[in-house]
């Protein structure tokens, strides 16, 4: 999505954009498939939110948290949220990119990246079609998404990290086929012991069903994505009860491991990070799109600058660097906190209470993990 988005702002710039992406699109994205009201103003903002409404998104305007206990909390939301598959978003949004000129490379992953020895700009290493060939440009993005390994490295012999274990989340997804007209314009989201799972209403009468568990959760409940759903439904009977009569539509399956969430965002490595690449917030939170966006929005203005030759790379990235961590350091302390009270059933249960005796508390709660209002 950053990638994509980055290249439809740039190539209204007039400057001549490649977008690599290693998947080929349509395709199926382990996401809660929410976009957030500060998406939706965010997309707005980039001229692209007529692209998501011509989807036929499902209005969203209440989120319910049910803790493993079974105590419940409902909220509104801070504005009018959407439901929209990420196949669909993710394939549009590229083939925007494609008319306002981008050159599109899909099934094309970027192998390595190395700076021109002149200090002019990069080589990059890309498979095309199975065979390796390079690419110059004057700048490169990085908007390889969350996992640093995935992404591309200058130095390509730089030692790989391993996840430490708490943060080798394991993500899921699947659509389900509602048995009938979708009444609940609500996102529901259900803690249990391990994880937790996001339902939300998407476009075509379906519902959205991702789960974001531990290794051992995901292990214990067969490894396998129907498994840890039916795992998720045996902890929690709302949830059993709102997937009733609704049949798991298999083709739309998804799964990704590691999920790493990061707590200092990382702007920058040797190149600019965008999306995820820079931050990773907690996808409980359901603003990771927001965020992606944000950084797009911080970062365009100043390639555009660098490219025009009005001011240095060091100037960019301070700037951008300086942006991205006043912007996003507290939404992602917030949101690991968050992250962490959601692994204890106790704590979830508790903080749920007391959301239901003080309703502002528990939004204000809900809105420091949120980028704030420009
Ligand atoms: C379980 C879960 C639920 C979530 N729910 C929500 C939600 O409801 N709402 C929300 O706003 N956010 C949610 N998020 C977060 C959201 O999905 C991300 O924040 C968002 O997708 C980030 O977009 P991005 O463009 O940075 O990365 P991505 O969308 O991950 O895109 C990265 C792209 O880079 C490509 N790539 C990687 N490496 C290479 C390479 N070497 N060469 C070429 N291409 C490469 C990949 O193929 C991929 O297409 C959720 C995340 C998870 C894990």
């Amino acid at each position: 999505m950053a990638g994509a988005v980055m290249a439809c702002v740039l190539a209204q710039h007039g400057w001549d954009v490649v977008l690599l992406d290693r998947n080929v699109f349509p395709k199926h994205k382990v996401c809660g498939e929410f976009l957030s009201p500060e998406s939706r103003q965010m997309l707005a903002s980039l001229g692209l939110y007529s692209l998501v409404e011509s989807l036929h998104p499902i209005e969203i305007k209440q989120v319910r948290l049910t803790a493993a206990s079974g105590v419940s909390l409902e909220l509104p939301l801070p504005g009018t949220a959407l439901g929209v598959s990420r196949f669909l978003l993710d394939d549009q949004l590229q083939q925007a990119a494609a008319v306002k000129g981008v050159k599109v490379l899909a099934g094309t992953p970027v192998l390595e990246m190395v700076p021109e020895q002149d200090g002019q700009g990069y080589r990059l290493d890309i498979q095309e079609k199975g065979e390796r060939r390079s690419l110059r440009a004057r700048t490169v993005i990085g908007a390889w998404g969350r996992n640093p390994q995935a992404g591309v490295q200058a130095h390509a012999n730089r030692p790989r990290t391993e996840p430490h274990p708490q943060d080798a989340w394991i993500g899921v997804k699947a659509h389900f086929a509602a048995a009938g007209p979708e009444r609940e314009n609500r996102i529901d989201m259900y803690f249990f012991p391990g994880g937790y799972v996001g339902v939300s209403p998407v476009e075509g009468g379906r519902l959205n069903v991702a789960a974001l568990l531990s290794r051992r959760a995901f292990q214990a409940a067969g490894g396998s994505v129907p498994g840890a759903i039916a795992a998720a439904q045996q902890w929690q009977p709302a949830l059993r009860s709102r997937l009733t009569a609704c049949s798991l539509l298999s083709e739309t399956q998804a799964a990704v491991s590691p999920v790493r969430l990061t707590r200092q965002p990382a702007a920058w490595g040797d190149i600019a990070h965008i999306g995820d690449a820079a931050a990773v917030i907690p996808p409980l939170c359901g603003d990771g799109m927001a965020m992606a966006l944000r950084t797009v929005e911080l970062c365009a203005p100043w390639v555009n600058r660098y490219l025009k030759k009005t001011v240095t790379l060091n100037e960019w990235r301070r700037h951008y660097t300086e942006a991205v961590r006043q912007e996003f350091a507290g939404p992602l302390r917030w949101g690991s906190w968050v992250q962490l009270a959601s692994a204890n059933a106790g704590a979830m249960s508790l903080l749920l209470r007391l959301g239901r005796f003080a309703p502002q508390l528990a939004y204000r709660v809900v809105q420091a993990t949120r980028l704030k209002p420009i």
